[in-house]
């Protein structure tokens, strides 16, 4: 039995990633300084309550377990946040990252699979968007991903650290059993916020900018099922047991929905009227991000089971019911 290291077990990804792994018979540590996340959605394995930037709490738990590989969600993700105060994003995303790859190399432990973001390639320059496109990310948050992107790439020429990157565009949706969802505080993604107007948990959902280079004027944004994400972990880390070589993969659908479309969509799923009002942009945000994934397709064998919008939003108001009403 293989014994992974979940750094950020604790979050929206990251939790739903320890349930996958259990499931797939893996050995499961988690380390999460609670900063976002909730101890009771680690629903299984070992829970080591700290945080990365704690190195001699790092070598004792490398001392402690034989690891076989480290993936690691403990990230500040907001957009906006970044902009303001890139300070946290770099302290966190960037320096304490650096810290989890030194300590992992000391202990020869050299299997990483870590979760970058379609935020490095900043403006598209084509869509969708493949591998190859050029890295120029435009905020803070998207910054720190693409320069821990070539960190991977450098300490795998000098230490032999093998990694895989995936490039994750929207993750949404929640565990199709209900044990799971996204519970960020404060939120800030789209879906959830969209599902709090429909249940009346908020008065209404700003949309961020109506004069966007898109159809509608609002961002279009490609949004991907949580457990389809998890599942791409699962063959990267696979794919690295299996002694392939590093690499990188962008995670989406391949289909671009706006704002004012995920509304519509989550108004038929939830049969509410959901109530907007009309804001200003959002600093750092693209117009439109839409992934082309056929490298994760055919490379991985990698299949969304969940690829349509309805089931995305069904799931995730399934969550909303259960969870929080
Ligand atoms: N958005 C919005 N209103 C909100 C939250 C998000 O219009 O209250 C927009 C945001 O500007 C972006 C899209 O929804 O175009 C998805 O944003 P989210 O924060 O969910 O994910 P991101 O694309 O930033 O990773």
């Amino acid at each position: 039995m293989k014994t992974i290291l979940v750094v950020g077990g604790a979050g929206y990804i990251g939790s739903h990633i320890v349930k996958m792994l259990l499931a797939n018979n893996y050995q499961v540590v988690v380390l999460d300084n609670l900063s976002g996340g909730y101890r009771d959605a680690v629903l299984g394995g070992d829970f080591v309550f700290g945080d990365i930037a704690d190195t001699k709490m790092l070598n004792y738990l490398f001392s402690g377990y034989n690891f076989d590989g480290v993936m690691h969600f403990a990230s500040f993700i907001q957009v906006g946040e970044s902009v303001i105060n890139p300070s946290k994003y770099y302290q966190n995303n960037l320096t304490a990252t650096l810290n989890l790859l030194d300590v992992m190399v000391a202990h020869q432990v050299n299997k990483f699979i870590f979760s970058s973001t379609a935020a490095i390639f900043g403006e598209p320059q084509y869509i969708p968007i493949d591998e190859k496109h050029s890295q120029q990310a435009i905020n803070p948050y998207g910054f720190s991903k693409q320069i821990i992107e070539q960190v991977l790439a450098d300490y795998e020429l000098a230490y032999d650290l093998k990694s895989i990157c995936l490039r994750y565009f929207n993750a949404a949706g929640a565990d199709p059993d209900g044990q799971l969802g996204e519970r960020h505080n404060p939120e800030t993604h789209l879906i959830p916020l969209v599902l709090q107007a429909a249940s009346g948990r908020r008065e209404f959902i700003t949309i961020y900018g109506q004069d966007y280079d898109t159809p509608d004027g609002s961002c279009i944004r490609d949004y991907i099922h949580i457990n389809d994400l998890c599942q791409a972990h699962i063959l990267g880390l696979e794919q690295l047991f299996a002694g392939g070589k590093s690499a990188v993969y962008n995670l989406g659908n391949g289909t671009g929905f706006s704002v004012k479309q995920v509304i519509e969509i989550a108004e038929k799923v939830t049969k509410k009227t959901i109530p907007i009002t009309l804001g200003k942009r959002r600093a750092g945000d693209p117009s439109h991000l839409v992934a082309d994934s056929k490298q994760a397709q055919s490379i991985l064998n990698w299949q969304p089971q969940y690829a349509d919008l309805e089931t995305i939003i069904a799931h995730a108001w399934q969550w909303e019911n259960n969870h929080f009403l």
